[in-house]
Parts: structure tokens; sequence; C-alpha cells
């Protein structure tokens, strides 16, 4: 049976990719030798970490002047090598969510931090907006989309200080206008690769500023100046990025993907408000085009196993929502396709009519 994986990270990856992965995993450019048996400085894979650096740049419209990275550690170690290299008296954090607190947590090893809003009393179900971002911060930090809760910053904000966002799991699901942040950051695992890779887009001009010392692996500036091969990078979850930006290049680019997103997310909601069985959990105005959350309404909330069973009984994977919500998770990544969202959609109705 065709599974329709839902999952939110690792997650589902173009199929392209994976196919094209696991080619080079054989026979790398038809060398007769592993992609994983090579040297990341031979002249096969140098190519491929700059084609790589090359489709951010086209893709996201980087603006000259930023550098793109791929480092390891994931999203987390950023939560510590942001604050280690911007950091110096003062910076400011937007709590919307797991993830965003956990950033906010690591901040406070390095200085003063301000958290501007929370929406932590509504289990953060929203995102806050009637905030004041201290100018005196070094650095305001956001997290783009709350993977866990649902809820997404359907906007560039404006910052009038430097603005650093973690975009793990949106990045290349939308058009970003990068010349608005000093940094963005993410783990590969949701919207890219598999697990491995970190990606960064930095503005150059902002390192360097704090007076602390600041370890070598984690000075921003050594990997901008090694092209992200100061040591052995992830060469495996970098190829199959690659092969994710080529797929994405080939379907139009992020206008294109934005639109499909928006198809697929419209699709879904509109289900969750029409059927009387379930509810959405986040606010209609913050909700997530990535993860869609989504619980039974009270009166069938002893249903929830049941709706669990019958979906994994049409092929559905990955729906059990994250514990601190409950209820059901719907991860739509770039790569899933509308025809899954429409499975879970005939499925939801399916159940309605059984009751
Ligand atoms: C998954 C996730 C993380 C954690 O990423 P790791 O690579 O596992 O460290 C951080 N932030 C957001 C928004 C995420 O979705």
């Amino acid at each position: 049976m065709k599974k329709h994986n839902f999952n939110a990270g690792p997650s589902i990856l173009p199929q392209i990719a994976i196919e094209n992965t696991a080619k080079a995993v054989i026979d790398f450019n038809g060398s007769g030798l592993s992609i994983m048996e090579i040297s990341h400085r031979s002249k096969d894979f140098e190519p491929v970490i700059n084609e790589a650096v090359e489709l951010f740049k086209e893709l996201l419209d980087i603006p000259a002047g930023y550098s793109v990275l791929f480092l390891g550690g994931g999203a987390s170690l950023q939560f510590c090598m942001v604050p280690y290299n911007f950091l110096e008296k003062k910076a400011a954090y937007l709590n919307t969510g797991t993830w965003a607190g956990k950033a906010l947590k690591e901040a406070k090893l390095f200085g003063e931090v301000v958290e501007v809003a929370s929406s932590k009393a509504a289990n953060f179900n929203f995102i806050p907006k009637d905030y004041v971002i201290p100018t005196d911060a070094d650095y305001f930090h956001v997290t783009t989309n709350n993977t866990i809760f649902g809820t997404e910053l359907h906007a560039d904000i404006d910052s009038p200080v430097p603005l650093i966002a973690d975009m793990s799991s949106d990045i290349f699901s939308r058009p970003v206008d990068v010349s608005k942040y000093a940094m963005i950051y993410g783990g590969a695992q949701k919207n890219l690769a598999p697990a491995g890779v970190t990606f960064v887009i930095v503005k150059d001009e902002l390192l360097g500023k704090v007076s602390r010392a600041i370890p070598t692996m984690l000075d921003y500036r050594t990997h901008i100046k090694d092209g992200s091969m100061f040591n052995t990078p992830p060469v495996l979850p970098i190829y199959t990025a690659l092969e994710t930006l080529r797929w994405l290049k080939s379907l139009g680019g992020l206008k294109e993907m934005q639109k499909r997103n928006q198809a697929k997310a419209e699709l879904l909601y509109s289900e969750i408000d029409r059927n009387k069985m379930f509810k959405g959990t986040a606010a209609v105005e913050d909700r997530s085009l990535m993860n869609i959350c989504f619980v039974m309404n009270d009166e069938y909330k002893e249903l929830e196993t049941e709706f669990q069973a019958f979906a994994s009984s049409k092929g559905m994977v990955g729906l059990k929502g994250h514990r601190s919500v409950g209820g059901f998770r719907a991860a739509c990544y770039n790569a899933l396709p509308i025809e899954s969202v429409q499975a879970l959609v005939d499925c939801m109705k399916e159940f309605e009519q059984k009751y």
C-alpha cells in the first residue's frame, strides 16, 4: 500500500533526491566508488558543495555579503553558536514554542536575555504580535515555524536590530527576504535532507563584534574562511540537499513551492474546519502551512486512538501529535504531494460518516 508520510522530522524527501542519493551511495558519478568513500576535498565532491551553495543563493535570492555554510551539530548547536558569535551584552527572543524556548535558554549562558513576548500560557497556540524589541539588543531571535505547535510567521518581520531566525521547518517553503536577516539557520531534516547537516546563512559583516574568545569550531568565521571544509562536512546529507535543491529549481523555485504549500494547507484546514469531529489547535491567522495540528472535538475525544488506527490502515504515517499538544499533526513539507493531503481528507470524511 502507498504510504502517506506526515512525519514531522526527519520527514518526507523528494523521491528523486532519495533515488539519486541511493545511486551516489553505490557508484558516485561513474567513479566506481561510493560517495561515502571519497575525500570531501576531492575533485568529485567539491562541485557538489559548490553547487549546493549556489542553489541556496539562487533559490533564496541571497544578496551579496552573505555566506552559506553546511555544518554539523543540528539546529540545537546553533542555539549556542548564535549567542557565542553575536551576544555581547543583551539579546531579545520571541518565545513561540519548545524550540524557541531552548534557543532562549542557551543564550542566557552568554548574557542578558529579554523575552519580548511569550505565548506559553496559551500552550503556544498563537504568535504574539504586540511586543517591543529593545533597540539596544545585539540581535532579535525568532523561530519562523513552530514545528510542535503548528504556528508560523507568514511574513518577514522588520526588526530595528539584527534579526536571527531558526527556519528549520519552513526553509524553502516560501520566498524569504534574506536582506532582512542577519542570520538564518536550521537543521536540514525537515525540508531539505536527511539528518546530519545544518545550514547557516549569515551576513559576514556582522561577525567578529563580540569581545569573548570563540572556540575555533564554534566561530562562523572559521567555516566561512574554509568554505565549510575546516573539518569533514556531512558529505552524504549535503549531497541529498543538493538533489532536493535541484528538484526545487526544476519545479520553478520558491514561489511555485509556496503556491503548492498554500493549496495543500487550504485543503486540510478547510476539512478540519468543516468536519464536526475535528478542530484545529492554532490561532487561525498563525496557522502553519508546514505542520498542521488538530485534535478531536470534545464529544469525540475518546475516538482519537480509533481515528489513529483508521488512518494507519489507510497508509497514513506519522500523524500522531506531539505529546505537548496531543491529537494529530500532519507535516505537509515541500515533498509531500497534494494527493497525500487529499487521502487524509478522504479518511477524515469517511471516519465522520462512520459516526
Ligand atoms: C527540529 C527543530 C529543531 C531541532 O533541530 P536539531 O537539528 O535536531 O537540533 C530546532 N528548531 C526547530 C524549529 C525544529 O523544527
